[in-house]
């Protein structure tokens, strides 16, 4: 059985009457990549937050890597490495001399160690140059570096891609997706932008209004948003026949009883409505739809204005 790295019951943060997050129940198993996703103020940084204990839940319980109670978690968060806020980094020193201020700060053992976090977040050629003059892919990825350097298992990374331009975004997923293939690193990164996480993420959790509304794996997502003709129907049992036998296809999906969608015949709708209608099928529509990541996130959330 896979490795249970973080488990959450119940999470829930009040701030007076609002509910940043309303109990959140996470299940991140080892070597995933799970994409929290929610629009600004959905409640993404509070779960992070009290995840790195850098803020208290009002109610429900955490668990990371399988430990028991408040004492063991504090332990276990020694596995974790979080970049939450853009750390605060000093502008007239480089790369290096940052990270070597935080790991005496922080007590972390051997120089080396910020040799690795500046090769794992690709900042090894950056050489003397002060960080006032970094990109902001470079200022990011130096986040990146200073999250990595006690090699943590878990890793949490609230919104990194944010305000980068795509081939920043295409670095970063790069590096992420390495750290993950190189260490089995766990990764919760969250952002407002699904489309980012596509191509990085293994599993989805869509929140909105600090309520998880669901947990899906990418393969499960990228499945929904295939592109396909929805079929309204009287029968779907009998419809599934007629697809099978007479247009031999078995590339499709029975919603309900009244709604089938078929993954083939995209640019042959006549010739469905005909294999159906001759069959004796009611069909009261066959509409193409080309879901992408986003409608799919939009149509879950109810729309771009819901309040
Ligand atoms: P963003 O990407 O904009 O940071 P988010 O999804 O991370 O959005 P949160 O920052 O977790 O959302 O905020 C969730 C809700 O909790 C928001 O309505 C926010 O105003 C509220 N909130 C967050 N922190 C506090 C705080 N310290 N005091 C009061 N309300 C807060």
């Amino acid at each position: 059985m896979a490795e249970q790295v973080l488990t959450t019951r119940g999470l829930t943060k009040r701030y007076g009457h609002a509910l940043a997050a309303d109990h959140i129940n996470l299940d991140l198993e080892r070597g995933q990549i799970y994409g929290l996703v929610g629009r600004n103020g959905a409640g993404k940084t509070t779960i992070i937050r009290m995840i790195t204990a850098q803020t208290t839940p009002t109610e429900g319980d955490i668990s990371l890597f399988g430990a028991q109670g408040e004492r063991e978690n504090a332990r276990m968060r020694a596995r974790t490495g979080a970049m939450v806020e853009t750390p605060s980094f000093y502008p007239y020193l480089n790369a290096r001399q940052n990270l070597e201020y935080y790991r005496i700060q922080r007590g972390i053992p051997g120089r080396n160690a910020v040799d690795e976090a500046l090769e794992a977040a690709g900042l090894t050629d950056t050489g003397t140059k002060p960080f006032k003059h970094f990109s902001l892919g470079m200022k990011q990825r130096l986040g990146l570096a200073l999250a990595l350097m006690n090699r943590p298992d878990l890793l949490l990374l609230d919104e990194p891609i944010n305000g980068l331009d795509p081939e920043g975004i295409v670095e970063f997923r790069n590096l992420l997706l390495k750290l993950n293939r190189d260490r089995q690193t766990t990764i919760l990164i969250s952002s407002h932008i699904l489309s980012e996480l596509a191509n990085l993420a293994t599993c989805y959790g869509f929140i909105d209004h600090g309520v998880l509304l669901e947990q899906i794996s990418a393969a499960r997502l990228s499945e929904k948003c295939r592109a396909c003709l929805e079929l309204r129907v009287d029968d779907a049992a009998k419809a599934a026949r007629v697809l099978e036998e007479d247009l031999a296809t078995r590339d499709f999906e029975v919603l309900s009883p009244s709604v089938i969608r078929l993954y083939s015949h995209l640019d042959r709708p006549g010739e469905v409505t005909r294999a159906l209608v001759e069959a004796g099928v009611g069909l009261s529509a066959v509409e193409p739809q080309g879901a992408n990541l986003e409608d799919y996130f939009l149509g879950l959330i109810g729309g771009v204005h819901h309040a």
